[in-house]
């Protein structure tokens, strides 16, 4: 029985940059599926171990690939090696899954970060919207409406991700205090005469300043995420 060897640094780099996406099913046939396959070697040495010379191949380009035949015209290195970079630079229009691993060009994981950037920003941008809007709405109105109260929670149910706990749990208070501004309205709105009638028009007043004074605070708090 074979002891396996240890996978080393470089084939890591190697699986996670191609993200198991074979150089030669892309470069021959636009195939970006997910392989089972193994870190190949382009000049054919096992011991040549550096980045450059290792590529992501299936199990049957790997055994074509390795294969030498008297006949017909075996694959180059370069020809393998362009079919991995142009697969690389396929991958970086999918930036969320390229921009953190390392074998891509440094040109190739700029204008990945870049991209990934600019749609993470719009992610969040549109979050910090959603939140301002909802604000406005319970301002402009003088009361939570449940609709305002829905649109806002799907809005920005992505913040744990794209943000920090600390605005996570701020937009979870938000939403607590519309809840609950939602409820002292509806109890105001029956016109009962309830005995709690007169602390519920005070915690109305209260809530309703809490929120407006809120734009400042989100604003100080998303900036910090917002600025480049
Ligand atoms: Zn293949």
């Amino acid at each position: 029985m074979t002891r396996k060897k240890a996978t080393t640094k470089d084939e890591v780099e190697v699986l996670l940059t191609s993200r198991r996406r074979c150089a030669l099913c892309f470069g021959l046939r636009g195939d970006l599926g997910i392989k089972d396959g193994q870190v190949a070697h382009l000049d054919r040495d096992p011991s040549n171990n550096s980045p450059e010379n290792l590529c992501f191949l299936c199990l049957v380009d790997h055994e074509t690939y390795d294969r030498r035949s008297r006949q017909a015209k075996g694959f180059t290195p370069q020809e393998l090696a362009a079919y991995r970079d142009a697969l690389y630079a396929s991958l970086a229009t999918h930036p969320e899954l390229l921009w953190m691993s390392g074998t891509a060009s440094p040109h190739v994981r700029r204008k990945a970060k870049e991209r990934w950037d600019a749609a993470l920003y719009e992610r969040q941008l549109v979050i910090y919207r959603a939140t301002r809007d909802f604000m406005a709405a319970v301002v402009r109105e003088g009361k939570v409406k449940f609709e305002d109260l829905s649109r806002f929670a799907s809005a920005t149910d992505e913040v744990v991700f794209l943000f920090d706990d600390d605005m996570s749990n701020y937009l979870s208070e938000l939403y607590r205090k519309g809840v609950r501004l939602e409820y002292v309205n509806k109890r105001l709105e029956r016109g009962d005469a309830a005995p709690d009638r007169p602390a519920l028009i005070e915690e109305e007043g209260q809530l309703l300043t809490w929120f407006t004074e809120q734009f400042s605070v989100l604003l100080r708090k998303a900036v910090p995420f917002m600025r480049p």
